[in-house]
């Protein structure tokens, strides 16, 4: 190992400040420190959450320390690892986390929760355990995103935040498992426990609503209501599963009532995948009063939802979801298998495929709502 002691200089998409695009400079990557492993990405999708910490800092989201290497879906080759990693070695494939599984904790230990807080602080603060980022440019600290940081030819992570998958599985396609899809699916067939035979509504055909579709259909759910406010969602919707589509501004009423006339009272499930707080207070009331159950798995930080306390004293069950409800390292290889196995789609969410330097116009499609996922090629000439 040439470079296992030694900086690496490479290419990466920094954000300097909120609300402008990125620019990719050649910036140093530090060797790992104790307990952490440093990885070469080859691939990373472009995610709404990237999107939002970048445009909607302040607004509806907390401020992350800038500047910034934005990206936490994303799949690589371990490079080299710090003193006392045990369980990685150089040209493992893995799959970088944000979130970690320590395996040790009391969240880690308990069925209810996969919300392992290990470096939980410093990693949302845009820094490592010893409270330094370990990529900088030209001396300068670079913070890392959720300790990721994927739009980086190579970044350091903790070694909680990583998990080694199996090298058959294509990087290009799995990098989705490190978040959209394992969210989306997860929030149906995992935090929502979708039932079979039942009815579902997914607000937002985005990647984590698709594959919430996807998770409804696997469930065996007999109907799946997709809502976008852009039809050009549908097709997609129709093909992961959705048997009916509805556009909310086709509609004078308010959505839930007309589920409410669609399904005779209320959906079984509804699945809000957008980060609106409007649309979660929709997505809640969209479902059955006896027994309905509205799942949160799109982002929003500092805005507050309206929930009219009748619509709960009733019956409803309104939970949120965190990377799908998966414990990380334990289930994202289990996931890369359905994916081998042709269980789970992952190919059919690509639509762009784009070198680095083109990270603005991914960025650009998604908020334009032109593509589902462009994946990164971090590798790529
Ligand atoms: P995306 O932009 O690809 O999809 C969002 C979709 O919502 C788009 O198709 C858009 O047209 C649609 N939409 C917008 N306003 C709408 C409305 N009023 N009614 C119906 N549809 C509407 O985004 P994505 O990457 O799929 O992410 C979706 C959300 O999930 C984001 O908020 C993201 O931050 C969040 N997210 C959460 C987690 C988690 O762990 N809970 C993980 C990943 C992403
Ligand atoms: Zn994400
Ligand atoms: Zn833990």
């Amino acid at each position: 190992m040439a470079m296992a002691d030694q900086v690496i200089r490479c290419k990466a998409a920094v954000a300097w400040e909120p609300r402008s695009p990125l620019t990719v400079e050649e910036v140093d990557v530090a060797p790992p420190k104790a307990h952490e492993v440093r990885v070469q990405v080859v691939s990373s999708g472009v995610c709404h959450t990237d999107v939002e910490y970048l445009y909607e800092a302040e607004t509806g989201m907390s401020f992350r320390p800038f500047p910034l290497v934005l990206g936490h879906e994303s799949a690589g080759i371990v490079e080299s690892v710090g003193p006392g990693v045990t369980k990685f070695s150089p040209g493992d494939h893995v799959i970088p986390l944000f979130l970690p599984y320590c395996g040790e904790c009391e969240r880690c230990r308990s069925v209810k929760t996969n919300l392992c807080r290990k470096n939980w602080a410093n990693t949302q603060a845009g820094v490592l355990a010893d409270g330094t980022s370990r990529i900088s440019f030209k001396g300068k600290q670079i913070y890392q995103f959720l300790g990721v940081s994927s739009f980086c030819q190579y970044t350091v992570v903790p070694e909680t935040s990583l998990v080694k998958i199996r090298r058959d599985a294509p990087l290009d396609k799995v990098c989705l498992l490190g978040c959209g899809v394992s969210t989306g699916y997860g929030a149906a067939v995992k935090t929502g426990k979708v039932e079979e035979g039942s009815t579902c509504a997914v607000f937002g055909l985005g990647a984590v609503g698709l594959t919430a579709v996807m998770g409804c259909k696997a469930a065996k759910a007999k109907r799946i209501i997709g809502v976008d406010i852009n039809p050009d969602k549908f097709e997609k919707a129709r093909l992961f599963g959705a048997t009916d589509c509805i556009n909310p501004t086709d509609h004078r009423e308010p959505l839930h009532e007309v589920l409410a006339e669609m399904t005779c009272g209320g959906v079984d499930y509804a699945l809000e995948c957008v980060g609106s707080p409007t649309v979660m207070s929709e997505a809640l009331e969209s479902t059955t009063e006896d027994g309905g159950t509205c799942v949160i798995a799109g982002w929003t930080e500092k805005e507050k939802m309206d929930v009219h306390v009748l619509k709960i004293l009733m019956g409803r069950t309104l939970k949120g979801t965190y990377f799908g409800g998966w414990k990380s390292v334990v289930e994202v290889p289990q996931l890369v298998d359905e994916y081998m196995n042709q269980k789970l789609k992952l190919d059919e969410f690509i639509t762009h495929n784009l070198p680095l330097d083109q990270i603005n116009a991914a960025f650009d499609l998604l908020r334009n709502g032109k593509s589902i996922r462009t994946v990164i090629g971090l590798q790529d000439p």
